[in-house]
């Protein structure tokens, strides 16, 4: 969203762009939420004004995703990295499974080694993680396999996943909400919130009711109990109203728009024309192998090293109010981040740049 005047194109990786309307919906509760005459933010979230958005929101998370009654939906804190370990410690009794596809997976798995042993599946380190390896088998005495869906940092996407013999979780922070999946393979799946779902401070984890049957015998304090959260509906303590206030607007957006189905085909249009410009390019090339690219974060640098022809992108894209584009410090260059709420219009910005550099 932008006020000024001039058009800003936002690739930016997260927090990142959300639906205009979910930004003016939210103005309007912050001054006066529900006819109560009273903000958002100063009410309790107890009221019955709120519960009815916190039961929409659950609402929307269960229809978009299609989970049926085997799943609780709940809105936690403390981001994707308090999953990290909040996962192998509810989870992990002897040995967990990992396939190591980048920063957050590494992270992910080095967390859980405080809790058991870790048996790394598969990993692209030695590529500086351009891909998702193809092939690897998960043990099937491991308490779980944990995997991510889509490496922000590097531009790699798993477009296939595996029938996994133990319970699969997946953080799927950064392509959540982007694209149908077959929920019917996983246990349980999280994202932080900020970037397909809403702003920063909410935390989704769906997970399966029997994954409670499966704690492991440590002592797990009251907050990092899941099915402590799923009994009192995301309310066990303060929940971050606001982010999910946010959030449900924005995933009513998504909603609207067809869901799921429709933001895939939109987000296929996007990454298809970016990459084929980039593809086409005399000076850029991507990152990411072919087959493990993301529809989300586009990843590309110049062909060869060159700082000054970066300063000089960079500047372009300045001026044609592309934002957000500089790339992540471990892969250099630049990446451009699709979430479902970028508009074709931004690509096509993004792609005029690339092509005025021959
Ligand atoms: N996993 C992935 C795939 C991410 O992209 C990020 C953040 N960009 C995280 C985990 C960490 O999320 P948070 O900042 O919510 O802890």
């Amino acid at each position: 969203m932008t006020s000024s005047s001039k058009q800003v194109h936002n690739f930016s990786a997260g927090p990142s762009i959300l639906a205009a309307s979910a930004f003016e919906k939210s103005i309007q509760d912050i001054q006066n939420f529900a006819g109560t005459g009273l903000s958002v933010l100063e009410v309790s979230h107890r009221g019955k004004e709120f519960q009815a958005v916190m039961d929409q929101a659950h609402a929307l998370v269960k229809e978009l995703l299609g989970l049926n009654d085997e799943w609780d939906v709940l809105f936690l804190q403390g981001g994707a990295s308090t999953q990290f370990y909040q996962i192998p410690m509810n989870f992990l009794r002897t040995k967990a499974a990992y396939l190591n596809t980048g920063v957050w997976a590494k992270k992910s798995l080095a967390e859980a080694k405080a809790y058991g042993s870790v048996d790394v599946v598969a990993s692209s380190a030695d590529s500086n993680f351009n891909h998702i390896p193809a092939v690897y088998s998960v043990p099937s005495d491991a308490d779980y396999f944990h995997c991510t869906s889509n490496n922000t940092i590097y531009g790699t996407q798993m477009h296939s996943f595996i029938d996994s013999p133990v319970p699969m979780i997946c953080d799927m922070s950064s392509d959540i909400f982007s694209r149908p999946v077959d929920i019917s393979k996983f246990s349980m799946i999280y994202a932080g919130a900020q970037k397909n779902m809403g702003p920063a401070g909410v935390t989704l984890v769906a997970i399966r009711k029997s994954m409670y049957e499966q704690v492991a015998d440590r002592h797990v304090p009251t907050m990092l109990r899941y099915s402590v959260h799923a009994e009192n509906g995301s309310m066990f303590n303060t929940p971050p109203v606001f982010p999910i206030l946010v959030s449900k607007y924005n995933l009513e957006w998504v909603k609207e728009m067809g869901g799921l189905e429709a933001m895939a085909q939109r987000n296929q249009a996007k990454a298809d024309l970016l990459y084929s410009a980039i593809d086409a390019s005399p000076v850029f090339k991507g990152t990411a192998e072919l087959d493990s690219r993301s529809q989300m974060n586009v990843c590309f640098v110049p062909q060869e090293e060159n700082p000054e022809l970066e300063a000089r992108f960079m500047a372009a894209c300045k001026e044609a109010g592309i934002s957000g584009i500089k790339g992540h410090r471990s892969v250099g260059g630049f990446r451009a981040s699709l979430y479902n709420a970028l508009p074709i219009e931004s690509v096509q910005a993004l792609v005029q740049v690339i092509q005025s550099f021959s």
